[in-house]
């Protein structure tokens, strides 16, 4: 089988990127490693034959300059699988990247085997009650769920460089404004999400700082970023980010089951809500019945003496 890990240059050092290297060395095969980079770097720690793929505007490009210069490293002979890790650049060209190949697309998967020559892949299905396996009958585009594979120990390797030139048709150039504020929850350790429990956008607001005292990223419930407090890049849940950090502070969310699915992965989860039955307490290892309005001060006061 040949197949192919697709990451930005930028995300090498990070668990996702070295998770979908990892999987790679695992089923074997004709391996490669595409890379996107801003500038030429002989040595890039990756597994595989190594590609780098150079343009200027690959530093933190927009959805256009990536798919076209994905679309250029890949070649004319694409990979049966092209992996790349479950975050920003599988939301920004992972769909369109299967379109312009003939390939599937294929999300959230948490796992990927090959039986007499067919991939075979595993994901959620019905909010992460149930799980489904795929066999692919063609080339597949696969998004890796974080925290679903053993990480790889990439090593410096000497890669083939090819400057990708001009991108942009007709020398026309696009702007695209991209929202990165929940760019960082796929990788993210610890994450404080807030629900419509918080009433306000300033009362969402007091979980920046509580935030930034744990070291946490911020993600919200659905209904926050319906009320216009968060953006829908921060939304966790089976229509937002699947995550799987360290530590998820739930604050403020029932608990629908849309929400547990994307928080599924996380190793332990804290939950405050002043509903006892909330069922956000069923996912929880350790849950705060109270309200967060009379704790905040205490934990301001602790975290920050
Ligand atoms: C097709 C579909 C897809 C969906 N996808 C998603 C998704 O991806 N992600 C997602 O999150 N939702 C999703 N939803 C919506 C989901 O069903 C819930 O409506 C949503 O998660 C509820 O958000 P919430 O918990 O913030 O709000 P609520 O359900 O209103 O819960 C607020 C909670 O806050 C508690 N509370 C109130 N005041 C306080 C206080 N002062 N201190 C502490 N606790 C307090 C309350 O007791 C309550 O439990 C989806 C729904 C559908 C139909």
């Amino acid at each position: 089988m040949r197949s192919a890990v697709l990451a930005r240059l930028l995300d090498l050092g990070e668990t996702p990127a070295r998770e979908a290297m990892g999987l790679m060395e695992a089923l074997g095969g004709e391996m490669r490693s595409l890379i996107l980079a801003s500038s030429a770097q002989d040595a890039v720690a990756a597994v595989g034959d190594v590609h780098l793929g150079v343009h200027p505007a690959l530093e933190d490009p927009d959805p256009e300059i990536a798919y076209l210069a994905a679309v250029r490293l890949i070649g004319d002979v694409p990979p049966d699988l092209l992996l790349l890790p479950e975050g920003p650049l599988f939301e920004m060209i992972g769909a369109r990247l299967a379109g312009h190949f003939g390939m599937s697309a294929v999300r959230d998967v948490d796992e990927v085997t090959a039986e007499s020559g067919a991939i075979i892949l595993r994901k959620g299905a019905y909010g992460g009650k149930a799980n489904v396996r795929l066999r692919a009958s063609g080339g597949v585009v696969a998004g890796l769920r974080a925290g679903a594979f053993p990480a790889a120990d990439p090593q410096p390797q000497t890669a083939s460089i090819e400057d990708l030139g001009p991108l942009a048709e007709g020398g026309k150039e696009r702007r695209t404004v991209r929202d990165t504020s929940g760019d960082d929850l796929g990788r993210a350790k610890v994450i404080v999400s807030g629900g419509r429990g918080l009433g306000s956008r300033e009362g969402y607001e007091s979980l920046r700082p509580f935030a930034a005292l744990l070291g946490a990223s911020l993600g919200a419930s659905r209904a926050a970023v319906d009320e216009g407090w968060a953006s829908p890049s921060q939304q966790v849940g089976i229509t937002g980010r699947k995550v799987a950090p360290e530590l998820y502070l739930a604050i403020g969310i029932s608990g629908a089951s849309q929400h547990l699915s994307g928080m599924s992965g996380s190793r332990t989860v804290i939950a405050v809500n002043r509903d006892e039955h909330a069922p956000i307490f069923e996912a929880a290892d350790i849950g705060l019945v109270a309200d967060w309005y009379q704790i905040w001060p205490h934990l301001q006061k602790a975290l920050e003496g």
